[in-house]
């Protein structure tokens, strides 16, 4: 299994078996994670295979992976996933089309086709194939690979520099990352300071929120200098907590994450 994977499972594993308010959701995002790891594995390891980058083309091969996917849901998910995970294993077709829709229009709250799509964009990026077929707006706030939304940021040690850091924004879709201007609405490129407002908490000594008066919109700063082993994909869930703070105040989030926080 390649380290990517790994890395966020063994993460999921070590904060679920925390005491958290967020136990729930990573016991489920690291059975989650485990089936996309298995999509991910079977693509990459299909013979005399490359994806195309044309959804539409490679729809026959994505699509067998998707019972293991809905399997895992059904098992593991909460109850209104799990009964329409049953009910797409009965209608495959449905669950096909909603592939090809998400792929041309990405919705965050089509659940089973983000987290199919998610391994498949992923190995796209990793045998840099470029996506087709899949028109958006781009710009500097949209993933340059493949157009996908930021699911969060997350600050790195610069190699050779005492700078704090630099700013990456993640993709929600092929999950690889751009970097991005420290001081800056990743939703609506906001650059006044008085209108960027952040949140944090002592319980998340790393992670704070990032949001933003001028479009009332946020997302969550991962800061791996602070806390170097956490992995942002995961602990951006296990802080669920803050979003809660964020919604209160009537900000919105930029992309839910995986398991609809
Ligand atoms: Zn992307
Ligand atoms: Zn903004």
């Amino acid at each position: 299994m390649s380290t990517f994977w790994n890395k966020q499972i063994e993460r999921a594993d070590l904060l679920a078996a925390e005491s958290s308010g967020a136990k729930g959701l990573l016991t489920f995002y690291a059975q989650l994670l485990r089936a996309q790891a298995g999509i991910y594995d079977s693509l990459r390891s299909r013979k005399d295979w490359l994806p195309s980058g044309d959804l539409e083309t490679d729809v026959p091969i994505v699509r067998s992976s998707m019972p293991a996917l809905l399997n895992t849901v059904a098992r593991h998910g909460p109850t209104s996933l799990a009964s329409e995970a049953q009910a797409l294993l009965a209608e495959p077709e449905i669950l096909a089309a909603q592939l090809l829709e998400h792929w041309r229009n990405p919705s965050d709250t089509q659940f089973f086709a983000k987290a199919l799509l998610q391994p498949y964009a992923r190995w796209l990026a990793e045998t840099k194939t470029t996506p087709f077929g899949r028109e958006l707006a781009g710009g500097e706030r949209a993933c340059p690979f493949c157009g996908g939304r930021p699911q969060l940021s997350f600050l790195q040690a610069k190699e050779s520099t005492a700078e704090s850091g630099k700013r990456d924004l993640l993709c929600s879709t092929c999950l690889s990352s751009w970097e991005f201007r420290r001081v800056v609405c990743a939703n609506c490129g906001e650059e006044r300071p008085a209108k960027l407002c952040y949140f944090h908490s002592r319980e998340f000594d790393h992670i704070r929120i990032e949001a933003c008066d001028s479009c009332k919109h946020y997302l969550k700063g991962i800061d791996l200098t602070r806390l170097g082993l956490a992995v942002p994909l995961v602990d951006e869930i296990y802080s669920a907590a803050l979003d809660l703070w964020a919604r209160e105040r009537g900000y919105t989030k930029i992309e839910l994450n995986l398991v609809g926080v």
